[in-house]
């Protein structure tokens, strides 16, 4: 399957992804977690990407679409993926569409993940994040068995410079800008499935498991 998912920043949509990954065998595509590997690599990508990402703007077109583009042409990709992330404004959209056309594929799904943007601002600030694995946490709804540490890898969680509140009112500012307009796009060619952002966590498998269902049944 190839899935996109949707959410302004904190919705939990990357959580879902993982997960949606695991359970369909698919890889997750993160732009974020992807950039955020140039910027901490030092790349030339990176270098150019982090004023933006600072200040919790979108990074130029061009970057994140060769990144994309490179990441999809990868064989694991032949057998489906989810993408978290991208697009993110209409000529990402387009991109896509250019890119997928020529590999011969076509979107199955889109994710639209609905939340308060109000709860986003608290949930970012208690938002912890593995810089190796990428796995997420919150301190206070779903915190890691040891302080700090992921549970997943081991490596000593931080907190994205990105969500202090300011950064994250910038953010959400550009969602409803540039992202919002995406959302109606793939609404119109009818593959949005909305799924409720503030469910508490140990819902969160089900509700997914539900919403794939149709598709599981007809592979
Ligand atoms: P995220 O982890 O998805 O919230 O992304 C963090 C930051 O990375 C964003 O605020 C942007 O600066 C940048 N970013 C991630 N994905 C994209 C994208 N598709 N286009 C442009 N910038 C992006």
């Amino acid at each position: 399957m190839r899935i996109l998912i949707f959410g302004p920043p904190g919705s939990g949509k990357g959580t879902r992804a993982r997960l949606i990954s695991r359970l369909l065998k698919i890889p997750v595509i993160t732009t974020g977690d992807m950039l955020r590997d140039e910027v901490s690599r030092g790349t030339e990508i990176g270098l150019k990407a982090k004023e933006y990402m600072d200040r919790g703007e979108l990074v130029p077109d061009e970057l994140v679409i060769r990144l994309v583009e490179e990441r999809l042409h990868r064989p694991d990709c032949s057998g489906g993926f989810i993408l978290d992330g991208f697009p993110r404004n209409l000529r990402q959209a387009e991109a896509l569409d250019r890119i997928l056309g020529e590999m011969g594929m076509e979107l199955d799904l889109v994710l639209n993940v609905v939340v308060d943007p109000e709860i986003v601002v608290e949930r970012l600030s208690l938002r912890r994040w593995c810089p190796k694995c990428g796995a997420i946490y919150n301190l206070k709804y779903d915190p890691p068995k040891v302080d700090e540490i992921c549970d997943e890898c081991g490596a000593r969680l931080i907190q994205r410079s990105d969500d202090r509140e300011e950064v994250v009112r910038r953010r959400l500012r550009v969602y409803e800008e540039q992202t919002k307009p995406v959302l109606e796009l793939y609404i119109e060619r009818g593959l949005v499935r909305e799924i409720r952002g503030d469910i508490p966590i140990e819902e969160i498998p089900r509700e997914v498991e539900e919403v794939l269902k149709p598709y599981l049944e007809r592979d």
